[in-house]
Formats: C-alpha cells, structure tokens, sequence
C-alpha cells in the first residue's frame, strides 16, 4: 500500500497540485469488496485482505474509484480500444492469473462484491486435478493461467506416463532442461516446434475454447478482446487453436476474437475512464 501512495505522490510531484485531481482510478486483482474498498480473500496480506480506498482517500483527500484490472481494461477497451460502439463486449486476459470484464447491453457487470468477470474459476475439469489459487480445485485458471501452465504440462505427462504414450515425446527438450519449468519455457519449445510442448499447448488450446465459448454462450458479446501476457506475448499459441475450435462449441452467433490492440494499457486506460466518470460505476 505504501508503495501505491509512493507512485501516486510521485506522479503529483511531476504533473501538479493534488487540488487539480479530479478522483483516482485503481484497477487491481482481485476478489474485491468494493463497498469496501478492498482486495478480499488475499494470500498478499497476512490479514487476509489489503483495504485500497480509505487509506488512498486519506492520504490524498480525493474520490478513489477501485475496480477489479479486468473489469478496467473492458472500460479502456470501450473508451479508448477496439470496443468503441460496442455495447456488448468481452475483455478477457489471461496472464498470472484468468479474469473477464463484460459489458451487456452498455451496462458493465460488477457483481454484488465487484467480482463479476471472475470467470478464470469456473471449472473446466469435473475430475478437480489441480488446485486454484483461490483454494478449490479444477478451476481454469488453475490449468491456464501463466503461473499455472507448468502444473497442467505436469499433469499432461504423468496422463501420457500412465497411459504409455510419453514415449514418443522421449526426446523432448522440456526433459532435458535443468531450469524450472515455465510457461515461457513451455511456449518457446511450442514455437521450436517440440512435440511434447506443442501437445501442452494442444491441451491449453482445448480448454481455452472450451470456457470462452461458455463466456460467449451466457453474454452473447458482439466483440471479444484477449489481452494479458501469456495471450500478448504468445498471439501465434493462443488465439489459433480457438478461432480454429470455438464454432464447434458455440450456441450464440460467433463474435469477432481478438488481441487487444491497447497492450498492457488496457486496465490503466479503463481506470482513466472510471475516474473521469466517463462511465459511471455504480456498486451495490
Ligand atoms: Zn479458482
């Protein structure tokens, strides 16, 4: 929190008087509680929860709007993106962690906490293999997200271990590495054309499409924009494999797919927009 405060006094230090800020935006992980203003659930802080808006309205004396990064990044998508002129628009990321901002009819989704878009916890294996972040288990993000692909590429190769089939991916370069292993390591080797890594991303791809098709089929978006490290920095990987599958998944008419063309500023630019009321939010 202190360091929040640090980076906001030093901004002031170069732009001008606090007196001239109209209000401050913050796009932050989550889960929130946004009556509260705080970050819940948190393995961040040993009390559990980081509390965002009192201590910054404070410090400051200026209106703090808070927003989870991926509800953000769908207001910097509409304002100032590719969403502009859609009232029905999907932002996903996928990154450290899998999370959605949606917009329905022109009315952005917060919740009754403020966690609408928390889709990276809807579960995409009934068996419940793998354990999420947020403590349950067979969660999306606990297979796909950034921070977790090494477990899933694990669990692919115990599956193919079990099975007898690992042999033919004996030679992979994902055995022979002594770094440990990282969805940037598993990524390049995909890109080096080894089959084993290319067969991790196969299984990423399935359930990529698998749970934006059950995004698409409740919110019946008109535009979807991925954005997030692991799509940003791997477009090649990620967005084929669902442009190639989602049809086959898909109740609602087909919506266009894309990367995100703002980068890394998508929640940045949606805190803009939140703070400058270009959209008003209103919580619970
Ligand atoms: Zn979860």
């Amino acid at each position: 929190m202190n360091q929040v405060i640090t980076m906001i006094s030093s901004l002031l230090d170069n732009s001008g008087p606090i007196e001239e800020v109209e209000a401050i935006g913050i796009a932050t992980f989550g889960p929130l509680d946004l009556e509260k203003g705080t970050i819940v659930n948190t393995s961040h802080s040993p009390k559990g929860f980081i509390s965002l808006r009192e201590p910054l309205e404070d410090t400051f004396g200026r209106p703090v709007l808070l927003l989870n990064d991926a509800t953000a990044a769908t207001l910097g998508e509409y304002f100032f993106g590719a969403g502009q002129r859609h009232a029905n628009l999907v932002y996903l990321t996928l990154s450290t962690g899998i999370g959605a901002g949606i917009l329905v009819d022109g009315h952005l989704l917060l919740g009754k906490d403020g966690n609408a878009g928390e889709v990276g916890h809807m579960t995409v294996d009934p068996a419940e293999r793998l354990s999420c972040g947020c403590g349950k288990k067979g969660h999306w993000e606990a297979y796909c997200s950034g921070q977790n692909l090494p477990n899933f590429a694990k669990l692919i190769v115990e599956d193919l271990s079990s099975s007898s089939k690992l042999g033919r991916f004996s030679n992979s370069s994902l055995f022979g590495t002594s770094e440990a292993l990282t969805s940037e390591i598993i990524c390049r080797e995909a890109r080096n054309k080894d089959e084993l890594a290319q067969k991790i991303i196969d299984e990423v791809g399935k359930l990529n499409t698998i749970a934006l098709a059950n995004i698409i089929n409740i919110y019946d978006p008109s535009l979807v924009t991925i954005g997030g490290a692991v799509c940003l920095k791997n477009p090649d990987l990620i967005l084929p494999p669902i442009l190639k599958e989602i049809d086959n998944h898909l109740a609602n008419r087909r919506p266009e797919i894309i990367t995100t063309p703002l980068g890394d500023d998508a929640s940045l630019l949606g805190a803009l927009a939140a703070a400058l009321k270009l959209y008003q939010i209103q919580p619970t």
